[in-house]
């Protein structure tokens, strides 16, 4: 790291937050109001429910909206309904508010994450006001997944080098091979400490990050 970071960017599932809410929303969420709406069972549901996400697949803008769900499956329901009904999911990694204090001052910090805005707005409600940007691939920029682009337009709509940038993501390819190509310091983070194949060095929690920083003389 030569330049000193001025930008701290997250991804949000897997790194702020665990995928218990996104899970519930998507795989109980949407297949229950199938059962009920065509008068079957859950598990029938579940079924025709995941076939159709996986025909579209994640390559596909559509395959992130809610409300296209919603609307195909012509389900009785509100994406605000759906995420009040799951509102009990939602829980942020315990590290995170304490690092994001310890940061806040020292670097801009900012969000960048595939999901759907409206998941990141609702389960990081808490937190918002401690980031500087959110940005989300699908609602602002229509890709699908975080490219090299993604993280080019981002420096430069930050204004920044992509040097000065720390990104931290759990994806071995969408959060740090592709914002590493570009020249982002990227850290991936393993937070159940699976077995990453590379020989990459992973940080396991968000209290790691404070300590490479200090290592590497950057203000905390
Ligand atoms: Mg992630």
């Amino acid at each position: 790291m030569i330049k000193k970071p001025k930008v701290i960017s997250f991804d949000v599932d897997g790194t702020l937050v665990p995928t218990g809410f996104v899970d519930a929303v998507w795989l109980e969420g949407i297949p229950s109001l199938y059962a009920q709406k065509y008068k079957i069972s859950f598990e029938e549901a579940y079924q025709i429910v995941t076939q159709a996400y996986n025909e579209v697949g994640d390559h596909r803008i559509e395959w992130y909206y809610l409300d296209y769900w919603i609307k195909r499956f012509d389900l009785n329901t509100s994406k605000e309904e759906l995420f009040n009904r799951y509102r009990h999911k939602v829980k942020i990694y315990e590290d995170v508010e304490p690092v994001i204090n310890a940061l806040r001052n020292n670097y801009k910090l900012i969000i960048c994450s595939n999901a759907e805005k409206d998941f990141i707005l609702f389960q990081l409600k808490s937190l918002l006001n401690q980031f500087h940007h959110i940005f989300s691939a699908t609602s602002d920029f229509k890709e699908v997944k975080k490219s090299r682009e993604f993280y080019g337009r981002i420096c430069e709509l930050l204004k920044v080098e992509p040097e000065e940038v720390i990104h931290i993501g759990d994806h071995l390819i969408f959060d740090y091979i592709n914002p590493r190509e570009i020249g982002i310091n990227a850290i991936l983070i393993n937070r159940n400490q699976h077995k990453v194949a590379l020989r990459i060095h992973t940080i396991k929690n968000l209290k790691e990050l404070l300590k490479l920083l200090d290592y590497l003389n950057c203000p905390i």
